[in-house]
């Protein structure tokens, strides 16, 4: 007789997991009660934020390294649900550098089984599109939207400036996911060519999507926009990511951790 491993559903805590190291600094001292477990090569720190169960992880960069991380959160840490969190180069035209992102579909951009399968589409599943849940992306596009209010507060205005950010905007739509950090005119303006509704490319969040879709868990995925996916991209990234990404994803998880009744 097979037996089903399958978790029912389980009021688990939710995981946030972060792509980069200063990201999950921020989240660590909001952590109370914490307790650590270490699993394949990973830290998951468990405990409480704003009263909710949490589980914080650093997945690593890569599409492998988040199905793994994810697998892991699901299935031995019965996570309820996944927030990815991190940076992305903005692919849309209007997407630019310190807006935040919050998808509601992602795809995996090097996906291409083709001409067995349509290209992107994820073979035997028969879909390239993998749906963000409605109710978090809604929580945390509230989140992202009441913080990129107080940029100047959360930043600072000198360091906005610096960074040319004027008037960070909040979008929602097609993120997408591929093993290649896009660091090129050439390379971007043929995936706007390809996948003309895609906001925004990073490396982890279509991977995270999949995994959540074997398993039934809702998942959303919130970044902010560290470059344009050009010839600059890798200009300023480190010094983007400890002073202005890793401030936003800290201010907004703690709002929604913080005004959510029920996550
Ligand atoms: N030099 C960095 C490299 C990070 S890789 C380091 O050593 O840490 C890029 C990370 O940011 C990935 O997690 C990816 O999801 C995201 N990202 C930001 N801009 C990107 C872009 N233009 N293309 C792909 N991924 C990008």
């Amino acid at each position: 007789m097979a037996i089903d491993a399958e978790a029912g559903p389980v009021a688990g805590p939710v995981a946030i997991i972060s792509a980069v190291h200063e990201e999950l600094r921020a989240l660590l001292p909001e952590l109370r009660d914490p307790a650590r477990v270490r699993l394949a090569g990973r830290e998951f720190h468990s405990g409480q934020i704003h009263g909710h169960p949490v589980v914080l992880v650093l997945s690593g960069i890569g599409k492998v390294a988040a199905a793994t991380t994810a697998a892991l959160l699901i299935h031995a840490f019965k996570a309820s649900a996944l927030v990815f969190t991190g940076v992305a180069g903005g692919l849309k035209h209007g997407v630019r550098v310190g807006d935040v992102v919050v998808a509601q579909r992602l795809l995996q951009h090097d996906m291409d089984a083709s001409p067995l399968f349509p290209r992107f589409e994820v073979p035997l599943t028969g879909r390239a599109l993998f749906e963000a849940d409605v109710a978090l992306v809604e929580a945390l596009a509230g989140a992202a939207q009441r913080c990129l209010g107080r940029a100047e507060a959360l930043i600072g205005a000198a360091r906005l400036a610096g960074f040319g950010i004027e008037r960070a905007v909040l979008h929602q739509g097609l993120v997408i996911s591929g093993d290649r950090f896009v660091a090129s005119e050439v390379h971007s303006s043929e995936l706007r060519a390809a996948l003309p509704q895609a906001l925004a490319v990073e490396m982890e969040g279509a991977a995270v999507a999949q995994v959540c879709a074997d398993f039934g868990t809702r998942f959303a995925v919130l970044r902010t926009i560290s470059d344009r996916a050009d010839d600059s991209a890798h200009v300023d990234f480190q010094r983007f990511i400890a002073e202005v990404a890793s401030a936003y994803t800290h201010a907004i998880i703690d709002d929604w951790l913080r005004s959510s009744a029920q996550l």
